[in-house]
């Protein structure tokens, strides 16, 4: 099977599986209230490759099937960029909102088998071929892929390293004819009720005695023993005059529960392998996939600053401090831009003829983005201030007793019509204000790793040669204290 259209993947969502929500267990996701607006949601990023087909879509390098250019793997500076193409119509339909759209792992594992020969090391060349293997599954069956990779926090004071007797953790307690039997828990699953199979795979490195940690694989969301708590939902009404963004972009995170899970032996990419395990992540992974996620993140600050400009314009705020407010979002969106460009511009080649971009300006932009978009939200609430609470709803313009006194009343500046203006600000408040738009500010502060590590990270890997070098000429430079100190001992 090639891509899907939005359909096909609808029904690939109807088998039986272990989601929970509030006081639910979920028979059917298509049709929860909780989740039925992000699955037609996402329907429609599977229609829309379809659409831009031009730029979605690819051959398969071995079938010449139509696949979504995520599945690409790069192997040169225009690969990158043809593939920008593709998850820049991805983000701009979700305008940024979707952080787990599919895109994201099938980058994620296009970079993974693209670099199969890390994940050969260390005697792991079975793992490496079988995800080889599922990553040719992935693409042509264009599954939707959820993931977790971080251990669940029980007491931050026994420090990062997992490792035996901690049993909460996912580790591996059997085998059988057929696999290995797993047990513990991971979080956090984005996209879970939206996910036909489930990817396990590293995130911290873990101790070197904890072998039986050290998994990597991918099953079926049906797979029995898989448990999902889904948080509670933050969609609203299916109006999308109402809740423009939260009745199609919540995409749901859950606590994922092993309870004694069998993988099929051909599932399994790292099986007991600390080696691997804590050195597979550690190249290429990071820079690939933020090509992915800072396309996303770009976009998403493009948007914040088209729909506070458009507020402040309903509302006739244009004075020096709301439009200062303004070019500060834009230099954020722009800087985001001037980064991605600088990473694809200087891609490189990191082994086995595999290209990513240049990790250094993306590691810039992920370390700074979690002050960034909370600030962006800060901005748009402080220019909407009470306009973005005084919206009539859809049911209230459609109303013809109240609909001529909105008119009257709730009006916007320069002749902007009430409905303009409470679409305006309705979209707003969902983006900064909701329910939703409160979750998203939490996903991007942490969801890939917190704004704090990654701060840390960027000092600690970046490339220190010219700033010694600008420093050095000062420290090394001959300041006459020295011949001053002979001459002083020679008298
Ligand atoms: C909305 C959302 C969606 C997510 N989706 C996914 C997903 O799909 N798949 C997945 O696997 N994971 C997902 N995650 C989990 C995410 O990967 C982790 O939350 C993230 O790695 C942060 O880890 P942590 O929670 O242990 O926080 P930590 O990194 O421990 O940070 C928590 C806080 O502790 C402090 N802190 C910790 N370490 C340091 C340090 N070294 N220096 C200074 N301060 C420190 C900081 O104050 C920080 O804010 C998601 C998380 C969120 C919030």
């Amino acid at each position: 099977m090639a891509a899907r259209t939005g359909e096909e993947f609808l029904k690939g969502l109807k088998g039986k599986r272990d989601i929970w929500v509030g006081t639910d267990k979920v028979e059917d996701v298509v049709d929860h209230p909780a989740f039925s607006g992000a699955a037609h949601g996402l329907a429609g990023v599977f229609d829309l490759q379809h659409r831009y087909a031009d730029d979605c879509l690819m051959p398969d390098p071995e079938t010449g099937e139509q696949i979504n250019v995520s599945h690409m793997i790069p192997r040169s500076r225009e690969d990158i960029y043809r593939r920008h193409k593709g998850l820049a119509r991805i983000a701009e339909y979700t305008v940024g909102i979707m952080g787990r759209s599919p895109d994201y792992m099938n980058v994620t594992y296009a970079g993974f088998a693209g670099r199969s020969d890390e994940w050969g090391a260390n005697g792991n060349e079975e793992g490496a071929q079988n995800l080889v293997n599922y990553q040719k599954f992935l693409r042509r069956n264009d599954i939707s892929l959820t993931h977790t990779i971080v251990h669940p926090t029980v007491d931050k004071a026994a420090g990062d390293l997992v490792g035996p007797p901690n049993e909460v953790p996912l580790h591996k307690v059997g085998e059988t004819e057929h696999g290995i039997i797993v047990r513990g828990a991971r979080v956090l699953a984005t996209l879970a009720p939206f996910a036909d199979e489930l990817a396990v795979y590293p995130g911290q490195p873990i101790r070197p005695d904890a072998d039986d940690y050290a998994l990597a694989f991918c099953i079926p969301m049906d797979t029995p023993g898989l448990k999902f708590l889904c948080r509670d939902s933050c969609a609203g009404t299916q109006n999308k005059l109402d809740h423009p963004l939260s009745s199609r972009f919540d995409e749901q995170d859950a606590f994922v529960i092993f309870d004694d899970v069998e993988v099929p032996r051909d599932r399994i990419h790292i099986n007991c392998n600390v080696g691997v395990y804590n050195q597979v992540m550690s190249t290429g992974w990071f820079p690939n996939v933020m090509q992915q996620t800072m396309i996303r993140a770009q976009t998403k600050l493009e948007f914040a600053w088209g729909l506070a400009t458009r507020m402040s314009e309903a509302v006739g705020s244009l004075q020096p401090g709301p439009v200062q407010m303004l070019g500060e979002m834009w230099s954020y969106a722009e800087f985001a831009r001037a980064c991605i460009q600088a990473a694809e511009e200087s891609a490189y080649e990191f082994g086995n003829g595999v290209w990513f971009p240049n990790g250094a300006p993306l590691t810039a932009l992920k370390a700074t983005l979690p002050t960034w978009f909370p600030r962006v939200n800060e901005i748009i609430r402080l220019l909407g201030s009470h306009n973005l609470l005084a919206t009539p709803s859809a049911a209230q313009l459609a109303n013809p007793e109240l609909r001529p006194l909105i008119d009257r009343y709730m009006h916007g500046a320069n002749g902007m019509d009430a409905e303009t203006r409470a679409r305006i600000f309705r979209l707003a408040w969902d983006f900064a204000g909701s329910a939703l738009a409160s979750r998203g500010e939490q996903y991007e502060r942490f969801y890939l790793s917190s704004g704090q590590r990654n701060q840390q990270l960027a000092h600690i890997i970046a490339d220190r040669t010219r700033a010694d070098k600008l420093v050095d000429r000062f420290l090394k430079e001959d300041t006459g204290v020295e011949a001053g100190q002979k001459l002083a001992e020679a008298v």
